[in-house]
């Protein structure tokens, strides 16, 4: 919950709306702290107007770039898929992490033509590493947002994509967070269904963060749920995570779903995850997300690797 205070921190209905937005980015981001004050929230240097103009030129000036992060599957010690995450090379501000503008994007209608790009940038690096494009297994998964899921012909664009670069939908997977997901739940499940005939792979992700309904994990026909990172970070020190990933793996496993641990950065957190039957891990201790060069130059020499 993002809270404003008036005439505290604004004057008129639209700057108390746009600095509520600030907050809420601001408590999403602290995870479990669940609301946060607008005057505590300050933490962006420059103006949203002037942010969501930069996106569109940046999108036609090449200052976007996808960044990769490998799953690694805890019995066979191979890579199962990669993860796309985007990266802002900003021309004057320098580089802007995703958290600082993916949630303001997401309120505005430029997270479509902006996740549009990101579907044929990852399928074209798909194409272009014929590692992942003719292996059985290998998937690269893009991240998506609800106003995704909101837009009718979001599905239609993605297919038409896949279908004009002959990509096979199973190297194709996205990642969506269940709090996402309720908004008009029982629509993104006929949505989601219709994805996964296609063949494409369903993450449900941060599972755990936000608001999760059993009723509903139940009827989503996902394929993946990712344990969040958050409950990863504490296990060594903290009994109540590792009891709280080791419920989320047996009511996954008895639900037919595969777990992924993301934020994996210790080899005590890898032993736990491998010793509970987690089935795949992504995290800085295999390696931070990097340019895709560099990620599969790192997959070549990850059968060398002990972990
Ligand atoms: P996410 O989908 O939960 O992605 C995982 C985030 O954790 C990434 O941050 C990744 O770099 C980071 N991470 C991976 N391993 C570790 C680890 O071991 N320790 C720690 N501390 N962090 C780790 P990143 O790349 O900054 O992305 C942040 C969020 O921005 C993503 O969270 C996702 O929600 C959003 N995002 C990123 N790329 C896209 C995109 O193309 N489209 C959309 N809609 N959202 C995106
Ligand atoms: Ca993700
Ligand atoms: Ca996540």
């Amino acid at each position: 919950m993002g809270v404003v205070t008036y005439p505290k921190d604004g004057s008129d209905c639209d700057e108390l709306i746009e600095k509520s937005f600030l907050a809420l980015d601001k408590a999403k981001n602290e995870k479990l702290n669940f609301w946060i004050y607008e005057s505590e929230a300050v933490d962006v240097n420059y103006n949203n107007i002037e942010l969501l103009g930069d996106i569109d030129n940046s999108m036609k000036e090449n200052n976007f770039e996808l960044y990769y992060q490998p799953k690694i599957d805890l019995k066979t010690n191979q890579v199962d898929a990669y993860e796309a995450l985007i990266r802002w090379n900003h021309p004057k501000e320098g580089f802007i992490p995703p958290a600082q503008f993916i949630p303001k994007v997401e309120r505005s209608s430029l997270i479509e033509p902006l996740t549009d790009w990101v579907i044929k940038q990852s399928i074209d690096d798909i194409l272009e590493y014929s590692e992942i494009a003719n292996s059985k297994d290998l998937h690269v998964a893009i991240n998506i947002s609800a106003r995704n899921f909101q837009d009718p012909s979001f599905i239609e664009r993605l297919f038409e994509y896949l279908d004009k670069c002959k990509l096979d939908p199973n190297k194709f997977a996205i990642e969506i967070t269940e709090t996402d997901l309720m908004i008009e739940m029982d629509k993104n499940i006929q949505k989601l269904s219709q994805l996964r005939e296609k063949g494409v792979k369903i993450y449900l992700d941060d599972f755990g963060k936000g608001y999760s309904s059993l009723k509903y994990l139940k009827e989503l026909p996902i394929d993946y749920i990712k344990i969040d990172q958050f409950f990863i970070n504490d296990i060594e020190n903290k009994t109540t995570n590792r009891d709280i990933v080791l419920s989320i793996v047996k009511l996954s496993h008895a639900l037919n779903i595969k777990v992924v641990a993301e934020g994996v950065e210790t080899k005590a957190q890898l032993d736990f995850l491998k010793n509970n039957n987690c089935d795949y891990a992504q995290g800085y201790y295999f390696t931070r997300p990097n340019k895709k060069e560099e990620i599969f130059k790192w997959t070549e020499n990850f059968d060398k690797k002990q972990f």
